[in-house]
């Protein structure tokens, strides 16, 4: 099977393209052209968050724990009468690898337990799921950003299940479901559900 860095420059070369064809015919700005880039390149990397010992779960759960963390840390060295803020800085730094660890494992327990190797993650809900978070995001950024991003953070994703499939001559990784139908549903609701989100934070803010 393609292994990450397969997926990743296969993903590089469509988003640069996707990005060239945008600027031309879109006249997509910085902005818009940067962030669709790196969607679409972290798009390729969302399947294999299935997999066990997949380099992209192990960046994904750093960076949770690193974000988690940081949040953390910004909360108690922040002043305020509960829990006794600020902290000083050496319980601020246990709090902060504390954090860590702690979200790092329950992030990457939680993925290990409910996803299984080429189950839903591979699937052609990903694509649109991944591409409707990223749209909340970049919803307040504009249309042009919104369009950009979503549609490069779709065939980011796209990318990684069709080598999959053309890797494995199978049609697997581009199912609509997989054989657990009440996961699928709530998968594909999910997905209709964030993308109207982002619709309507576009619309409406
Ligand atoms: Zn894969």
């Amino acid at each position: 099977m393609p292994n990450f860095e397969t997926h990743t420059s296969v993903a590089a070369v469509t988003s640069a393209v996707g990005v060239a064809l945008g600027g031309i015919l879109f006249e997509w700005d910085n902005t818009a052209s940067s962030l669709a880039f790196f969607a679409g390149i972290s798009g390729s990397m969302v399947p294999d968050l299935d997999h066990d010992a997949s380099k992209p779960r192990r960046l994904a759960g750093f960076f949770v724990g690193l974000g988690c963390a940081a949040m953390v840390v910004g909360f108690v060295s922040g002043d305020g009468s509960f829990l006794n803020r600020p902290w000083p800085r050496e319980h601020v730094l246990l709090a902060a690898v504390g954090s860590f660890f702690l979200f790092n494992t329950t992030f990457l327990q939680i993925l290990k337990n409910r996803t299984k190797h080429r189950g839903l993650f591979h699937s052609l809900a990903t694509p649109f799921l991944y591409a409707g978070i990223w749209s909340c995001f970049a919803a307040g950024q504009g249309g042009q950003t919104l369009m950009a991003v979503w549609f490069l953070a779709v065939i980011g994703v796209f990318s990684h299940l069709l080598l999959d499939a053309v890797a494995g001559f199978t049609f697997n990784p581009l199912k609509v479901a997989s054989e657990d139908l009440a996961a699928s549903t709530r998968l594909w609701i999910l997905t209709a559900l964030v993308n109207f989100l982002a619709f309507i934070r576009f619309f409406a803010f």
